[in-house]
């Protein structure tokens, strides 16, 4: 496999589905796993366990976890929001495990009825879970800094808070730390003194992760922003698949195959072949005909004479 300059994760069938009204078939998830690794993406987040009654759309969570760890090449990620989800997830086979933590006091007790401080103590009791599994073997666990950039009922978050809080999933045992912009609040300005703050606080050896949204149009000024910074590791959706629950008509996550021309035009190795890449945003899709995708390239085309840095073997 060739060298890359930066690991852009896929996250579409989690984050992007997450928020979508109709369930996609598991068979279609699958083939949009295969065929964005065929591509070249080496990290896709597939899934998230949580409690079928809450989102039913990741009821087949085990089923297609199963399929993406099969695939060569590809580490599948999954997200979990509880002990509980983490459990289930490793029983399953997850290798790597995403956990939100949200720094904002009022998003944590709205989303998992915890305060920050428990759920941190939460995520310390994953990884003791992920320690009793055999060396090797055990999963690795990403504490994600959620509403790190501003929070939609809190407003804004303290960068001390958030810089406290990765510390002390650090601490803890995560194997990396996620800043992620969960409401799209963030700007490049706020982005790179953040991750600064953070990087120098953690370790600026210790694995560090961008998650940002599109909503307010920022998305690739904030990846942007944050590769400055120092940030090789980044999650996007396929078509910008997601919206926002708190904006009804917002664009979601930041778009894949955008943040691909972005990097590969500047030089900065992916991996990700964009031709392919954008057949897979025509064809994965069928299967959801009210999905609302966005993104410049996939409608623009690439420029005349471009030199791709990337192509899938
Ligand atoms: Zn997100």
């Amino acid at each position: 496999m060739n060298a890359v300059d930066v690991v852009i994760s896929e996250v579409g069938p989690r984050d992007g589905l997450q928020n979508t009204k109709s369930f996609m078939p598991t068979a279609a998830k699958k083939a949009w796993i295969s065929a964005e690794a065929a591509a070249g993406v080496r990290e896709i987040e597939v899934c998230s366990f949580v409690p079928a009654k809450l989102i039913p759309q990741f009821i087949d969570a085990e089923e297609v976890l199963a399929h993406a760890n099969a695939i060569l090449g590809l580490t599948a990620v999954v997200l979990v929001p509880n002990l509980k989800g983490c459990e289930r997830a490793l029983a399953a086979g997850a290798r790597r495990v995403t956990v939100p933590i949200s720094v904002s006091e009022a998003h944590s007790k709205s989303n998992v009825r915890k305060t920050t401080a428990q759920a941190i103590d939460d995520f310390a009791r994953m990884i003791d879970l992920a320690k009793s599994q055999a060396g090797a073997q055990r999963a690795q666990l990403v504490g994600a800094c959620s509403t790190a950039f501003g929070c939609s009922l809190q407003g804004a978050v303290a960068e001390d808070d958030v810089v406290r809080v990765a510390v002390a999933l650090r601490d803890a045992g995560a194997d990396a730390i996620s800043l992620a912009d969960t409401v799209g609040y963030a700007n490049p300005e706020q982005v790179k003194r953040l991750f600064r703050k953070v990087r120098k606080a953690i370790g600026e050896d210790f694995n560090i992760e961008a998650h940002f949204h599109n909503t307010r149009g920022l998305g690739l000024a904030n990846a942007l922003a944050a590769y400055e910074a120092g940030v090789r590791n980044f999650d996007s959706t396929l078509g910008g698949l997601g919206g926002c629950p708190w904006a009804p008509g917002a664009s979601g996550n930041v778009v894949t195959e955008d943040l691909v021309f972005m990097f590969e035009s500047m030089g900065v190795r992916t991996g990700i072949d964009i031709g392919k890449l954008i057949e897979v945003r025509r064809t994965a899709f069928a299967a959801l005909p009210d999905a609302e995708l966005y993104g410049h390239i996939a409608k623009a085309g690439l420029p005349k004479g471009y030199q791709a840095l990337s192509r899938a073997v």
